[in-house]
């Protein structure tokens, strides 16, 4: 990060300084006391089961002199209490996201917010890339995507950051919307509009209504980016006092996309047209999905200045984020590791990248999908039914609910092409006896799930 001054801090946060060693600057944001070193000014974040002010001493013994705090009574009689500087907030949940702001206030920066229910690291990771082209680019580390990971993210960059990328994520209404106001992107992208967070949501117009939000200061310089693909994504759904772009597969749409070559787990290729432009990508990942994403990116990128050709120099050096379909390869079996999280939408989407592999058996392990409400069953049936459609020759569901896409693919492939683990420890136990050599294996399932000890189990 750029240094800050802390009695600029003290000012931006509109805190009260009830310490002060002298008057200095702070090098990095710290909420976590066991990495607290010198330099880093410390805020100790109440959560739902912990209150890190208990930490305070632990970051001081860490070497941080520099403190942001709600509560200051652990301080009373601390020995090195005359060598802190301490300021006193109402909230520093709040007071790390004022600072975000503020401290964003200070760089002349383009920004782009990305949301939607599935793929959002992947086009943030996409524009990362294509920005860097031709700015100095900064983007969220992974998934740090909510309110305290996108203040912390933006506390992180660099002095010169022309472009900041950033990801947004939710899970609730009015989410979104602090996101949107600490970081007043010029650029919104809505990805699509699936199922995830419906419980929290009541329906898959809530969920729309929640991604909207990113709009939610936006005037008439600001442009919102749309998959006009997505069934809820229309222009009349998105229309508001800005500009809206569209991303699609027929002539109608400002960005059109055609010609989708799968390559397997070589990657994608595809073309975009834009007015008089037409530009063809190629993309290292795999995914006829990610063609949507990487137009997506493209069309946001074209409204910070960059070509539709440097779009496409920036896409092709893009690798993958760990853990998203991700492929590991070991003595004649191959892995696509997809264990970051999961949802029906991008359950499909991993099932579609093992189905274009050829001449390998297709190997799918799949595990519950949380967090889907009263409609979890028909979905994971929906899953069940998509991998047998799709032809792979092993469905292993895992989990409670995955009962139900057992049930589901079974009745199309028959009982011997399924098995079903009630609980993965069962299945780690069995797992070097089910996958052989000249396997290819998905493996998905929601972050709650922990699918990657079953990948590690198969790797070892
Ligand atoms: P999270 O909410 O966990 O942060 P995300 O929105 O950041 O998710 P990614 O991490 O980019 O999404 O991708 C998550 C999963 O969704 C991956 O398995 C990926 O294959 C799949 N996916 C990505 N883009 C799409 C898409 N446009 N349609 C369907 N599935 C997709
Ligand atoms: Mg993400």
């Amino acid at each position: 990060m750029k240094t800050l001054m802390m009695r600029e801090v003290c000012q931006a946060l509109k805190g009260e300084m009830i310490l002060e060693r002298d008057e200095h600057a702070i090098r990095r944001i710290c909420t976590d006391s066991r990495e607290a070193a010198a330099g880093d000014l410390f805020f100790p974040l109440i959560g739902e089961s912990h209150d890190a002010h208990k930490f305070i001493p632990m970051a001081i013994e860490g070497g941080c002199r520099d403190l942001i705090v709600s509560d200051s009574a652990i301080l009373a009689d601390h020995p090195l209490r005359d060598q802190l500087t301490v300021i006193q907030v109402a909230d520093t949940t709040e007071a790390l996201q004022q600072l975000a702001s503020y401290y964003l206030s200070t760089f002349s920066m383009k920004t782009i917010g990305v949301t939607g229910s599935t793929g959002k690291t992947t086009t943030k990771d996409m524009l990362y890339y294509i920005c860097s082209e031709k700015y100095k680019t900064a983007r969220n580390v992974g998934n740090f995507n909510n309110h305290i990971g996108l203040p912390l993210t933006v506390l992180g960059f660099e002095a010169g950051t022309e472009v900041g990328i950033l990801e947004m994520g939710m899970s609730q209404f009015g989410e979104i919307h602090l996101l949107a106001d600490i970081v007043r992107p010029d650029v919104g992208i809505i990805t699509n509009i699936g199922t995830s967070h419906i419980e929290n949501l009541g329906s898959r117009d809530g969920i729309l209504k929640a991604k909207l939000e990113i709009t939610d200061y936006f005037g008439a310089e600001n442009v919102l980016v749309i998959n006009e693909i997505n069934d809820l994504l229309t222009r009349e759904n998105t229309n508001g006092a800005y500009k809206t772009l569209t991303v699609g597969s027929n002539g109608k749409s400002d960005f059109i996309l055609s010609d989708i070559v799968d390559n397997g787990e070589e990657g994608i290729a595809f073309t975009v047209e834009h007015k008089l432009d037409t530009q063809r990508f190629e993309l290292t990942i795999p995914g006829r999905h990610n063609a949507i994403n990487g137009t997506l990116a493209v069309a946001a990128a074209l409204e910070l200045g960059i070509t539709m050709e440097e779009a496409a120099r920036g896409l092709k050096k893009m690798v993958l984020t760990d853990k998203r379909l991700n492929i590991k390869g070991k003595d004649g079996i191959k892995v696509i590791d997809d264990t970051y999280n999961a949802s029906p939408d991008s359950m499909k989407a991993g099932i579609d990248v093992l189905a274009a592999a050829k001449g390998m058996r297709k190997v799918a392990i799949l595990a519950d999908m949380l967090e889907l409400g009263k409609d979890s069953p028909a979905y994971h049936r929906q899953v069940g039914e998509y991998a047998a459609q799709q032809q792979v020759d092993l469905l292993i569901a895992v989990g409670k609910e995955s009962q139900h896409m057992a049930e589901a693919a079974a009745a199309i492939l028959g009982q011997e092409k399924v098995r079903y683990y009630r609980e993965k420890e069962a299945l780690t136990a069995d797992i070097k006896g089910l996958v052989q050599l000249g396997d290819i294996i998905l493996v998905k399932g929601s972050r709650g799930m922990a699918m990657d000890q079953v990948v590690k189990k198969i790797m070892e």
